[in-house]
């Protein structure tokens, strides 16, 4: 087709970028061919709002200016004393809920790169640095993995891996039975959901003996999932366990935003 050969030449390579430049998954509007980014344009990821300060040193949870977090922090003085450091890129809102959405039904594989870039860029108290080699994935259920093809976690996992120089370790936690699905839970309804729901099979236990292994999860709801994650992990010998999500789900800030 000749006459469309020169309409192209014409107008320019601009009208093939524009006829298939990327479409940002937050705000539908064409990524500008000068970003690298072909998922989320720059102006959305600017929009993409990190965990307040002051921050509990070792969880992150936001803590009222006038509140000495230490040495029990309202959210995590409780926790496990093998569980060290959480940390999250960014609080969950309109933008980080689309990032989210597109890693988990839009096949993933382009979204995990740039959102474990934004995790890459957290963070972490020097020991967590100086001793994390590996990266342990959250489970999903048999019937999402059917559903979906993928885990998004270790996808995610994967790619934040590599980007810190360390191993994936995608199949040393399983769940050992299916909970309930966690959306129309309450915090304390979903801690017993998901109580004792991952294990360590005993062939997968070496990888983690003596070890301070990364788990990582695309979002931090409760923290229920995790906790029991780490619970499992720490059962199975891990010495010490930090937790690294893309988003955190703050509901008093959502409103506020
Ligand atoms: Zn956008
Ligand atoms: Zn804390």
């Amino acid at each position: 087709m000749p006459y469309l050969r020169d309409v192209f030449r014409d107008v320019g390579d601009g009208a093939l970028d524009l006829v298939f430049a990327p479409v940002c998954v937050s705000c539908d509007r064409p990524i500008p061919t000068t970003e690298k980014d072909r998922l989320v344009c720059r102006l959305c990821w600017v929009k993409c709002r990190t965990l307040p300060h002051p921050r509990c040193e070792r969880c992150w949870a936001p803590v009222p200016a006038n509140e000495d977090p230490r040495p029990k922090c309202r959210t995590c003085g409780d926790w496990p004393q093998g569980v060290r450091a959480i940390r999250s890129a960014f609080l969950m809102g309109d933008e980080t809920r689309a990032i989210v959405h597109a890693l988990k039904y839009r096949g993933g594989e382009g979204a995990a790169d740039p959102m474990a870039q934004r995790m890459a860029e957290m963070s972490w108290p020097r020991d967590v640095d100086d001793e994390v080699q590996t990266v342990v994935p959250v489970p999903t259920s048999k019937a999402r993995l059917r559903e979906r093809g993928y885990n998004q976690a270790a996808l995610l996992g994967a790619a934040f891996a590599k980007k810190m120089g360390w191993k994936t370790a995608p199949d040393v936690l399983v769940r050992t039975r299916q909970s309930k699905t966690q959306t129309a839970l309450h915090p304390g309804e979903r801690r017993a959901n998901v109580a004792r729901a991952f294990s360590v099979p005993a062939e997968q236990v070496e990888r983690v003996q003596g070890e301070h292994v990364m788990l990582v999860d695309d979002v931090w709801t409760t923290g229920a999932t995790a906790l029991a994650c780490s619970q499992a992990l720490l059962e199975a010998g891990a010495r010490v366990v930090s937790v690294a999500t893309f988003a955190r789900v703050i509901p008093e800030l959502e409103r506020q935003a």
